[in-house]
């Protein structure tokens, strides 16, 4: 038995949109640009193998990891496009690497000289990525060491510069100060390796906020994530791009209370019935990512009706309330258990988006999507 037969909640992820926002990516670059598909995190929560498939198949010629096991499941998948872990794992994971033939981003001598040298002994080469810090001080090389860290590096003959990276900080804020100096400090980069006659190899910076917001960093290949789950990575590119989001969240309900009036719901007793509602339970908890800060400020959609949840959020399940009086409809909302409702997702005119629920937290589409997969089962459609 898998999947929603095991348990009455599961996430539904549609691959035809994947492929569509691949394409919105694609259209946005130039023929000559690579797209480089970010698949770290499971991802982001989606399935890293079926949507590594679904990217590659719309497009996309590369794939990015965080770790290295993750791209060792890619591998064992069958995938055999080229993937680039996305910083320096541990220089004990470097047999993995060449076994599994995942390229790192590069960093450090220490790990660069323990990849070509383990490299050399396996008559292998060592293709790495070179990451740049270029100001948001979280990995790579200080842009202006970069000259002379390659340097440090070049006398290890496996070793292979295959491509040059940065990371922005604030491609998807309004304030451009901060983006416009990392993408100068990149670019400087690059200049001053050609100039020593050092080969980049692709060069690469944008990430879905920079790839739709500014063609300028597209360059050699451009880094896909939240985008193409769907997700606009900022206010300024709503309306511009046809970017559809994959996930749904869906459950059943799994019993219906008709508590007395004043009668409490849930840990905490926080709500209280108004003897006019009936009080549904769903198999859907905080250990699902349906966080419990979320508890009485979302709705559940039942029967087309956006019905609010109520109580705090369980580790397990929730409560939402549907009213028996009225629902703007003529037809009374009659719940019974095993119908299915909608946590995330739109019907009937109605929805509820990942965006809702992240407004509500007060996190990014990225940490949720992350969390709600975690222990659901996972439909494709
Ligand atoms: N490149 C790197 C190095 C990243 O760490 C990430 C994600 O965090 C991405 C690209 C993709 O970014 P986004 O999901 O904003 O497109």
């Amino acid at each position: 038995i898998v999947g929603p037969q095991r348990r009455w909640s599961w996430v539904e992820i549609d691959l035809s949109a994947i492929r569509n926002n691949v394409a919105v990516a694609k259209r946005r670059l130039s023929p000559g640009t690579r797209l480089m598909a970010v698949v770290k995190a499971n991802a982001y929560g989606h399935g890293a193998v079926q949507v590594a498939r679904t990217a590659l198949s719309a497009g996309a010629t590369q794939l990015a990891v965080a770790t290295v096991s993750e791209g060792i499941q890619l591998r064992k998948a069958g995938i055999d496009a080229p993937v680039l872990v996305l910083s320096e794992p541990p220089i004990a994971a470097v047999p993995l690497l060449l076994r599994y033939n995942l390229m790192p981003s590069v960093y450090t001598s220490e790990f660069a000289v323990a990849y070509g040298e383990e490299a050399d002994r396996h008559g292998l080469r060592a293709p790495f990525h070179l990451a740049i810090n270029t100001g948001m001080n979280r990995i790579g090389v200080r842009f202006d060491e970069a000259v002379d860290f390659v340097r440090q590096i070049a006398f290890h003959r496996a070793l292979e510069q295959v491509g040059t990276f940065t990371h922005f900080a604030t491609a998807d804020c309004a304030e451009t100060l901060d983006f416009n100096m990392q993408l100068r400090r990149f670019k400087e980069t690059i200049v001053s390796l050609r100039q020593v006659g050092v080969n980049p190899g692709l060069v690469h910076c944008a990430n879905s906020a920079a790839l739709l917001r500014y063609p300028e960093t597209h360059m050699d290949m451009a880094r896909l994530g939240i985008s193409m789950y769907g997700f606009h990575p900022c206010p300024e590119t709503r309306g511009y791009f046809d970017l559809r989001p994959a996930l749904s969240v869906h459950a059943r309900i799994t019993a219906v209370n008709t508590p007395p009036m004043s009668e409490g719901v849930s840990y905490g007793m926080h709500y209280r019935s108004p003897g006019s509602v009936k009080i549904c339970a769903v198999p859907i908890g905080y250990a699902d990512g349906y966080a419990r800060a979320l508890s009485s400020r979302t709705s559940i959609i039942y029967d087309g009706h956006l019905c609010r949840q109520v109580g705090n959020i369980c580790m397990d399940q929730c409560m939402f309330e549907v009213d028996l009086r009225s629902h703007g409809t003529h037809r009374r909302l009659d719940p019974h258990v095993g119908d299915e409702v909608l946590l995330v997702g739109a019907q009937n005119g109605v929805s509820v988006t990942i965006e809702d629920l992240c407004d509500v937290v007060g996190t990014i589409p990225h940490e949720l999507c992350c969390a709600l997969s975690l222990r659901m089962p996972k439909v494709y459609l």
